[in-house]
């Protein structure tokens, strides 16, 4: 069985890790690689090593950053079957939407290509007699990123390449669940020519990132993951003295009003409900059936669920994947029984699904809930699978109170032909990222990514220029550039008379 190894100044290493965490294959459920589990002395050795290059990659110009920017990005588009299969193997998802992802994430590379511009400062002209004040940024110095498994190339890419590019150094600490993208990154980054200890990766659980977390040569924390995970990182990172982003979980509701074209808007909650088996934090897992959209909704999202081929990611038949470990399954499934036992109507049960010739898979079919309410666990937990939950309210102010009663506050979505509904919508609800007849408006890399409440915790966004803000700060410089010969002899005149 091949051990997955930590990338350290430029090359794959042991150091010194002696724990082991499997890998599996969510499609066979059997266990395919192990991967290695940093103690704090590895971490300490990414961190030294990072330390050190950062000594010359501040230093670095910014044409030379970009260069090796550029060359990466094509290394990603060069590699992207390669990855892509990479991806599917060890999370699950169809390779299709692993090569989706790769090219959300290769788009925050492409705004780290023109880091000149961002980077730009700014300057006033005599803003007093003879003075000038200009500002520009600097890096901070070692960066650390911890992320979670449902984005493995993408999640870290709206990291890396804005840090890297800013002159920071970096060390990741991937999912243990699905490592092995990270340490391609790794590859294509020294391909691309990034010198060695810029970009590390240690592999490994909760007492690799709480290392890293109290490290005194650690500036900054970038953290994507569960909110109470989030809220931990957050708290003892500050606690530390570093800054710190840390974005947490969703429960992303998508409303259909009345007068919305039904079948393109179920068209869209159903990709965005099951795509990657509901595994991804803008993935919409309730839909708000306004008034008389309700039954009628509920039918026809009903036959396409029931619609979705479900199968081995690597199979392109296969439109949904199975989910990324056996306790994640029994998890839905048991979210799935509770909806049940608490009064919803289980109108698509995904929970008995076997895929022929992959029976020991971690497969839940499709699951649609209907009637779900909000003292009800379907509606308050994030399921994060491919569960469905319809809740039916009268009115478009219903709708936007139950979203904005909501503990999360990461994406949501509104389906109508009304442009008036739309704009008090988007105006009124308290949510940071909002799709109108858009089902998952994830922002362009040239914006930033973020939710509002318990789906961020602290108040920085990621990538974008909200990440050039955080992984740089900034110094103003007043000057005065007396005229030396002038001075002197107003100074004898002076002395004359
Ligand atoms: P997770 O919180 O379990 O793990 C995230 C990272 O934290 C991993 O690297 C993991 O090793 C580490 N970790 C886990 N438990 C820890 C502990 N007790 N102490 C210290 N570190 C710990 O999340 P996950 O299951 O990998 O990913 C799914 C979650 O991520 C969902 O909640 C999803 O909504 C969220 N997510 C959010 C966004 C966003 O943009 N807001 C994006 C992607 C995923």
């Amino acid at each position: 069985m091949s051990t997955i190894e930590h990338w350290i100044n430029g090359t794959a290493t042991s150091a010194g890790s002696t724990r082991t965490g499997p890998v599996f294959n969510p499609a066979t459920g059997a266990q395919q690689s192990e991967v290695l589990l940093a103690d704090a002395a590895d971490v300490d050795t990414a961190v030294s090593a990072a330390s050190k290059a950062f000594e010359t990659w501040a230093d670095s110009s910014l044409t030379q950053r970009q260069r090796i920017m550029f060359r990466f990005r094509e290394l990603l588009v060069q590699h992207e079957d390669e990855l892509a299969k990479l991806i599917s193997s060890e999370h699950g998802k169809v390779v299709e939407d692993a090569r989706g992802e790769i090219v959300r994430g290769r788009e925050v590379v492409e705004y780290a290509c023109g880091i000149a511009d961002a980077l730009k400062g700014s300057f006033s002209d005599q803003v007093s007699s003879g003075i000038d004040v200009h500002n520009f940024r600097q890096p901070l110095g070692v960066c650390a990123g911890i992320t979670p498994f449902n984005f493995p190339i993408m999640v870290p890419c709206w990291m890396h390449p804005i840090a890297i590019a800013t002159g920071n150094t970096f060390v990741l600490k991937p999912s243990e669940r699905d490592p092995s993208a990270s340490n391609f990154v790794a590859k294509l980054y020294a391909e691309a020519g990034l010198p060695d200890g810029v970009f590390n990766v240690v592999h490994g659980d909760k007492t690799a990132v709480d290392t890293l977390l109290d490290h005194p040569d650690i500036a900054a924390v970038s953290f994507v993951g569960s909110t109470p995970i989030a809220r931990y990182v957050h708290e003892k990172a500050t606690a530390s003295g570093k800054r710190v982003q840390a974005l947490g979980g969703a429960k992303n509701h998508a409303v259909v009003l009345p007068d919305a074209d039904l079948e393109f808007a179920a068209n869209h909650l159903t990709a965005a409900a099951f795509g990657s088996a509901g595994q991804r934090c803008m993935a919409v897992s309730v839909g708000v059936a306004v008034g008389e959209a309700g039954d009628a909704l509920v039918d026809v999202l009903k036959d396409k669920a029931n619609d979705i081929t479900v199968g081995p990611g690597d199979d392109p038949a296969s439109e949904m994947g199975p989910l990324v470990t056996r306790d994640a399954r029994q998890r839905v499934i048991d979210a799935v029984a509770t909806g049940q036992t608490q009064g919803a109507d289980v109108v698509v049960d995904g929970r008995d699904l076997t895929v022929n010739g992959y029976e020991d898979g971690f497969w839940v079919g499709p699951s649609l809930l209907d009637r779900v309410t909000p003292d009800m666990a379907a509606y308050q937990d994030e399921i994060f699978g491919p569960v469905l939950a319809v809740a039916r309210v009268e009115t478009v102010d219903e709708a936007i109170a139950l979203i904005n009663n909501n503990p999360y506050g990461n994406g949501t979505a509104l389906f109508t032909s009304s442009g008036a509904a739309a704009r008090k919508f988007q105006r009124e609800v308290h949510v940071g990222m909002i799709g109108i007849n858009v089902p998952i408006p994830v922002p362009m890399s040239y914006y930033s990514f973020g939710g509002w409440k318990d789906s961020l915790i602290g108040d920085s966004p990621i990538h974008g220029p909200d990440g050039v803000r955080f992984y740089t700060r900034t110094k103003t410089v007043t000057t005065r550039w007396p005229d030396v010969q002038r001075s002197a002899k107003d100074a004898a005149t002076a002395l004359h008379f």
